[in-house]
């Protein structure tokens, strides 16, 4: 995304669930609106009052109140409307998995994937942002690093979105056509699907690699998805948070910029010591401001890291290696402040529960694992090559995420860890005991490091410095 290309706040869709039947509660009077097939002539169903609703799927197609429609449209008929979902479930697949209700402002729009129905939100981006930046880290963070974090998740969102982007304006505009985009396709495939990913199979010398990342482009029929696979996203918080509204109000529109393009702000809960750069996790493409680098300020002499090893079993000095509750509080939901060994952690699996783990996460049977080797490790000591060895096989497996879910029910803190063999007395493995840095990807900001930045009196400038090199801070739109 250029930056040329915007000059209003965007107008995002984010798709909350899918379900076969979907209930929900419109707290005030909406506008409905449909269409019966795609492209085909909109209709103004009219307004419903509030009360609770429920829609079904028949057949890839829309039922509600014995009508069928391919989408559907629920518009909010003053600016305080809402509207509420049972049942969302956040953190799926990781260890913090709970269902909560959440409610929401803006529309509520309904689409259909796989005989499923599809709840989207469509919602203003500021808007998106303070619920996001609320949902992420607790509102009492302190203001620097809640203006660093609304910069990083504006200037992603706009980053992902691409081309695609509609304004308020466009909206009005295009009244009279879908609202979908031209490519909706009722039962079109592929709106959430966590398993989309890129792989690189290749077979030097007769060794089988499953080399795969994860990437955000899965998502056909909205733009980002409400979970952490995109930016965690849960409507409406109960209580409004002064703090995240003033980030959001001073930095309104401002995005961090590469040349003329917005960067791809990633980020991560906490790098273990060292950021990874870009292209340990994701494709093969080097990112002039996703680089690895201390989580220091001033960075220490280059040798200081150069074994990685030591440096995943010692306990280095950096922004993010606290234990300052105060601090940590700040970044970490309640779910999340029960993860309190994110900086350095262990985890110990028996032989034979490794090998089933393995077996059942990656569809692959290499028989009883015994060994296990970082073949390649990015700047933070991430994994980015992995060496499994059983009695059936051996395979190499990458890149980060897909070491983290392949080691773990539910994902491995990080890909940065260093494997010890328990041996029993003939020799044989007994136990893979790994020893771990850091939480998620560890590339771009690090939350738990911005916040102690912030405590320690860095602005939210210095903090984008830090861990974003070679990018400039620029305002796209806002006073
Ligand atoms: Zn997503
Ligand atoms: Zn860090």
């Amino acid at each position: 995304m250029k930056i040329q290309d915007i000059h209003s706040q965007p107008l995002i869709e984010v798709g909350i669930l899918s379900r076969e039947k979907l209930d929900f509660v419109l707290h005030s009077s909406h506008k409905v609106i449909g269409y019966q097939e795609d492209g085909s002539e909109r209709i103004e169903y009219g307004s419903v009052p509030q009360g609770s609703y429920s829609c079904t799927c028949e057949d890839g197609l829309i039922q509600f109140e014995n009508k069928t429609f391919a989408s559907l449209s629920f518009e909010p008929e003053s600016d305080s409307g809402r509207f509420s979902l049972n049942n969302v479930r956040i953190g799926i697949e990781f260890h913090w998995e709970q269902e909560l209700q959440q409610c929401f402002e803006g529309a509520l729009l309904i689409k259909t994937e796989n005989k499923h129905l599809l709840a989207i939100n469509r919602i203003a981006l500021e808007r998106y942002l303070y619920s996001v930046i609320a949902s992420e880290m607790n509102a009492e963070a302190s203001t620097e690093f809640l203006k660093a974090h609304a910069v990083i998740s504006r200037s992603w969102l706009l980053a992902q979105l691409g081309t695609n982007i509609q304004t308020e304006a466009d909206m009005e505009k295009k009244a009279d056509s879908p609202p979908m985009g031209s490519d909706f396709r009722p039962g079109q495939a592929a709106a959430v699907k966590p398993g989309a990913h890129k792989t690189k199979q290749t077979d030097p010398k007769g060794q089988t690699e499953r080399i795969r990342w994860y990437e955000r482009e899965a998502h056909t029929l909205f733009d980002v998805c409400a979970d952490d696979h995109c930016q965690r996203y849960q409507g409406i918080l109960e209580a409004e948070t002064p703090q995240v509204k003033t980030a959001l109000r001073s930095t309104e529109g401002m995005v961090l910029c590469s040349d003329e393009d917005i960067c791809d702000a990633r980020f991560s809960k906490c790098c273990g010591g060292l950021t990874e750069s870009f292209e340990s996790c994701w494709a093969d493409t080097k990112m002039p401001y996703l680089v690895s680098k201390p989580d220091r300020i001033p960075a220490p002499d280059r040798n200081t890291y150069a074994d990685l090893t030591s440096f995943i079993l010692g306990n280095p000095p950096s922004f993010c290696n606290t234990d300052n509750q105060a601090v940590l509080k700040q970044v970490l939901k309640d779910y999340d402040l029960q993860t309190g060994d994110f900086f350095r952690w262990t985890v110990s699996y028996s032989v034979e529960e490794l090998s089933d783990l393995f077996k059942q996460r990656s569809g692959l049977d290499l028989g009883l694992l015994s060994d296990m080797e970082a073949l390649e490790r990015g700047g933070s000591g991430r994994i980015v090559r992995l060496k499994i060895t059983g009695s059936k096989g051996s395979l190499i497996l990458g890149k980060e995420l897909e070491i983290r879910r392949c080691l773990s029910k539910t994902h491995l803190y990080s890909s940065a860890f260093v494997v010890e063999k328990v041996l029993d007395k003939q020799g044989n493995v007994r136990q893979f005991v790994l020893h771990g840095a850091g939480w998620g990807h560890g590339v771009g900001l690090c939350q738990i490091g911005a916040a102690v930045m912030a405590e320690q009196g860095y602005t939210f400038k210095q903090i984008l410095e830090h861990y974003y090199p070679n990018t400039q801070i620029k305002k796209l739109y806002g006073f």
